[in-house]
């Protein structure tokens, strides 16, 4: 992909690099995710899906879906892990993978190959084509892949960025997206406030299933939750950061999720929200530290202080156990839910139609 001649807006740029990036070049060759640093990563996250899944009343079948499952060691970390606790959620998931990359797509196929006799998985392209019917959802740095748009805050308005060659260069906005935190932050003056309306788009909608059917979708991501304003384009290329305008589809593009919008958008669409916290404390309640001790149990010390190392990479709060957040949809009137223990959820507010954070 070349640099844009003229000025196309941050999020049509944002997600023409990403598509030519995720299709073209091996991502992981960039940036390290949870499921790869540690196979407990998926294997907590299948825990989850168990007890949730009993928790709905252990409905067979149910779709049992992955946004953007990357080299889809989550999903067959996951699966293992079913097969060996929990056989008869493991027989009613149908497995449902949302890639759009098919380079990513060949890859998770693979990584599911040892489930062939027991999973046939599907592949579709977004959130809203998933099958109707009982659903979990998990989604591990999915969302911060989307495109943003972002606004500048002006004296009358707002200015949107646009990009040409590799700079930025702002205009007044025309077309402002409806609610989300554009209407509702107070954003001092020359500040940047970032919108992503893809994933706004995916809340609502799983706001109105989860409002009216049996299901629940948890989406992990790096993120802030409160009313926060900032730039957080950033992109990895050859594993360092980089400008994120130069040399697009060479670079993986992200910005940090909006937890406060993500649910205020669910909760439009009529179900509870739950959190966001920190991954740390989710997968501690999870039980991370026993199961490390266990997968040490009887190792040499090399590999015994590797889960160790694993383990707090992904909760110590100075590092991804505090950058990244947890956040899960759910139907109303749901009083618990694994991973959440001490929180209530936050009811749904079809009534703020039109806020959205
Ligand atoms: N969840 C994985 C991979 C994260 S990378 C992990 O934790 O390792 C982001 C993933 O989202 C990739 O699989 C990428 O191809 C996919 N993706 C990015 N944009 C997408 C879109 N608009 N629709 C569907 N998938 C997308």
């Amino acid at each position: 992909m070349t640099a844009p001649a003229t000025p196309v807006r941050l999020d049509r740029f944002m997600a023409r690099a990403n598509a030519a990036y995720y299709s073209g070049r091996d991502p992981f060759a960039d940036f390290i995710t949870a499921p790869e640093i540690s196979q407990m990563f998926g294997e907590l996250l299948g825990a989850w899906v168990a007890v949730t899944w009993q928790g709905m009343g252990a409905p067979t079948p149910f779709v049992l879906a992955e946004a953007g499952p990357g080299r889809g060691t989550l999903m067959a970390d996951a699966l293992r892990l079913l097969a060996r606790v929990a056989p008869a959620c493991y027989a009613a998931a149908r497995v449902h993978m949302v890639e759009t990359s098919p380079r990513l797509r060949d890859a998770q196929a693979t990584a599911l190959a040892p489930h062939a006799d027991a999973v046939t998985p599907v592949w579709c392209d977004a959130v809203a084509d998933l099958p109707p019917g009982p659903m979990i959802l998990l989604a591990n740095e999915f969302l911060d892949a989307l495109p943003i748009r972002q606004f500048v805050r002006t004296a009358q308005g707002w200015d949107e960025r646009s990009v040409v060659g590799e700079v930025f260069v702002t205009a007044p906005a025309t077309d402002l997206p409806a609610g989300g935190p554009l209407a509702t932050r107070d954003v001092p003056e020359g500040e940047v406030l970032e919108t992503c309306e893809g994933a706004l788009a995916i809340a609502r909608q799983l706001g109105r299933r989860l409002a009216q059917g049996q299901g629940a979708a948890l989406f992990i991501d790096y993120g802030y939750d409160g009313p926060g304003w900032g730039d957080t384009l950033q992109a990895l290329r050859d594993g360092r950061p980089a400008w994120p305008l130069a040399r697009p589809g060479m670079a993986d593009l992200t910005a940090h999720v909006d937890f406060a919008a993500l649910g205020a958008a669910a909760r439009v669409g009529g179900c509870a929200t739950w959190g966001s916290v920190t991954q740390g404390a989710f997968l501690s309640a999870l039980g991370l530290f026993p199961r490390a001790a266990q997968l040490a149990r009887n190792q040499s010390p090399e590999v015994a202080r590797q889960v160790s190392e694993a383990a707090q990479r992904l909760a110590a709060p100075d590092r991804m156990g505090g950058l990244f957040r947890v956040m899960a949809m759910t139907p109303p009137g749901m009083t618990e839910l694994a991973g959440f223990e001490g929180f209530a959820p936050i009811a749904p507010s079809p009534a703020d139609m039109g806020k959205g954070g």
